[in-house]
């Protein structure tokens, strides 16, 4: 049978570039899970990906009802689950208010981190239930949360503290709404978010790798300057953005490109590896990066896994 595999936020940019690779190959059905349904069903439909080679389904990260609603739907549609990635994310570099969640968390962390946590948990029962030789649960990650990069250097740096915002439930009202208890910053948010993506990915392969044998990684596409994820950013920047990356710090990957990347993550056989943050050289050849220092730590995955365990109502 064909693989089935879900995608969040595959209604744009990487997701949707991923959806399309992977569909073309003919072995896999997609499941395009989407806050905007038309939205999705267009983007699908002028990418060509074929008809019987997907399906769109609501989820809205930003909101726990509806990932608990999007789990039964998808339960009842009989499909099987073989690999799952978590690729939806927002990015409010210029916000200088916090804004939230339908639970009243901050958004990034909301959406980026903690509606994909509770999805991928409660995600783990399908993925054991599948037959399918070689079962996955991705999560993007990225280089902005690496302070071990030049790129994860350019401040506000990721730093998640001793996570007394996220003890208090990033609410802005009796906590901060930020990871660390500090001031909100949109930009940082988002890069806490992307390191909380990163530990939660070591802390599945940590519990979970030898009792199920499924595969947990994470990736760095690359610099994708083109998709959505800039659009709050300032104009002049998402004019000069995709040229800088080009030709000044050449990370720049095309759409197509950093697709193509995920789906290799998602399928190809010689990347089972568990518990690996891959990433492309210059030459589009795959390697096992480093992660940051706080990226790797054992006790915050562990911290972060618990704390988010709570606030999403699995502990
Ligand atoms: P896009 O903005 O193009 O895609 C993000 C997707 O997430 C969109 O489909 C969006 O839906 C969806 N989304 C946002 N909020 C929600 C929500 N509440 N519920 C469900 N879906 C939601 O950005 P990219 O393709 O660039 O980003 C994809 C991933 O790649 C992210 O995880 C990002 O962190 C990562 N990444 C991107 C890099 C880059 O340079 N662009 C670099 C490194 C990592 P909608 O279409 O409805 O807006």
């Amino acid at each position: 049978r064909k693989g089935s595999v879900m995608i969040t936020g595959a209604s744009s940019g990487l997701g949707l570039a991923t959806a399309k690779a992977l569909a073309e190959t003919g072995k896999w059905h997609v499941i395009m899970a989407c806050r905007d349904f038309l939205k999705a069903e267009r983007a699908a439909k002028s990418a060509g990906i074929a008809k019987d080679n997907y399906t769109v389904m609501h989820l809205d990260l930003a909101s726990l009802d509806s990932v608990r609603q999007f789990v039964d739907n998808f339960r009842r549609s009989g499909r099987p689950l073989d690999v799952l990635v978590c690729n939806a994310a927002v990015y409010l570099p210029t916000a200088k208010e916090p804004t939230f969640t339908a639970d009243g968390f901050e958004l990034s962390v909301g959406t980026n981190h903690l509606g994909h946590f509770l999805l991928s948990r409660l995600m783990m029962e399908d993925l054991k239930q599948s037959d399918y030789p070689s079962k996955r649960l991705i999560i993007v990650g990225s280089i902005t949360g690496n302070t071990n990069t030049l790129a994860g250097n350019v401040p506000p740096k990721a730093y998640l503290g001793d996570m007394r915002g996220l003890v208090g439930g990033l609410n802005g009202l009796n906590s901060s709404a930020m990871v660390d208890g500090g001031e909100f910053d949109g930009a940082k948010a988002y890069k806490d978010s992307k390191v909380c993506n990163m530990l939660t990915m070591q802390e599945f392969h940590r519990r979970y790798h030898e009792e199920t044998g499924i595969t947990f990684a994470s990736l760095y596409p690359g610099c994708i300057a083109t998709t959505g994820l800039f659009r709050e950013h300032i104009p002049l920047f998402r004019i000069l953005f995709p040229p800088f990356q080009k030709y000044i710090t050449k990370g720049f990957v095309s759409e197509e490109e950093s697709g193509k990347r995920l789906a290799q993550v998602v399928s190809d056989p010689t990347l089972t590896k568990s518990g690996v943050y891959w990433s492309w050289n210059k030459d589009s050849a795959n390697f096992e990066n480093q992660l940051s220092q706080e990226a790797s730590d054992v006790e915050k995955a562990r911290k972060v896994w618990e704390l988010s365990e709570k606030l999403v109502g699995l502990a």
